[in-house]
């Protein structure tokens, strides 16, 4: 299994803490030496291979999202990974940032030869014509790009349903709120097992702290929070190693209890 970045995003720390508690959240970015404007999450691609698949979950942005962003292909060059070696990619959801990449600088499929796996409820959300005009101003450019993108590889597009393998040794979880269909992923990999878990904890500053505090930017804010909790909770009694889309490069590691919340062990 390798970690592959896709480089990281930029963020206003708004576009997560908003609406958290303030005296508490002022003094958690102080602690940990976050500005206003500087949130800088990491993106970490899983890359999987597995006898003759070769599988990545989520793909990154692409080159239309930020410029901080989209650097997939240099980071599996530098595995001697072609696009073209990928034969199944995994999508946790379609934000842009997990599923934009899907096409490259000329509009084309990136992952020519890949079958793409996405949660029923995730692709009959983003493809349904009236997300863009219920979603939200904010997020209008999501749903926009989401339908776009799907509809460029939905030739190659398979659905499933949670709770089951999906693939040989990969178990699909629903763990909704981020977005509807939202999806983290059980790899069996031989003796090791691990969690991908997407953006279902997608922040490890406050994520881990304090779990149930609502993430400004889940969509359904209640379910993410829902969620996050009985994850984390599951994740610290089994002592399973996750990896985090957006965690510190590479992103991997444990949670344990500590005091009245948990805390995140890199591995
Ligand atoms: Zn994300």
């Amino acid at each position: 299994m390798d970690i592959v970045s896709d480089g990281h995003l930029r963020l206003p720390a708004s576009f997560i803490f908003s609406g958290m508690p303030e005296v508490e959240i002022a003094e958690l970015m102080q602690r940990h030496g976050l500005s206003k404007e500087g949130l800088q999450p990491y993106c970490n691609l899983t890359l999987l291979r597995q006898g003759d698949r070769t599988i990545l979950f989520d793909v990154g942005s692409g080159p239309n999202f930020m410029d901080s962003a989209g650097k997939v292909v240099d980071a599996l060059s530098e595995i001697d990974v072609d696009p073209g070696d990928v034969t199944d990619v995994v999508f946790t959801h379609a934000h842009p940032d997990h599923i934009w990449g899907v096409l490259d600088d000329f509009d084309d499929p990136l992952f020519s030869e890949a079958t793409y796996h996405i949660s029923e409820a995730e692709i009959d959300y983003w493809t349904d014509p009236n997300t863009v005009h219920t979603i939200g101003e904010a997020r209008q450019a999501f749903a926009a790009g989401a339908a776009r993108n799907l509809a460029a590889i939905e030739d190659s597009l398979v659905r499933f349903k949670p709770e089951q393998e999906i693939l040989s040794g990969i178990f699909a979880r629903a763990t909704p709120g981020h977005t509807p269909g939202h999806t983290s992923f059980e790899v069996r990999d031989r003796s090791e097992s691990l969690l991908v878990v997407g953006d279902a904890i997608g922040n490890h500053h406050v994520a881990f702290e304090q779990p149930q505090w609502e993430a400004n930017s889940d969509q359904d804010k209640a379910l993410g929070a829902k969620s996050r909790t009985s994850l984390i909770e599951q994740l610290a009694v089994e002592k399973t190693k996750l990896i985090g889309f957006h965690f510190p490069y590479p992103g991997i590691g444990f949670v344990e209890k500590s005091g009245s919340g948990y805390k995140w062990v890199a591995a």
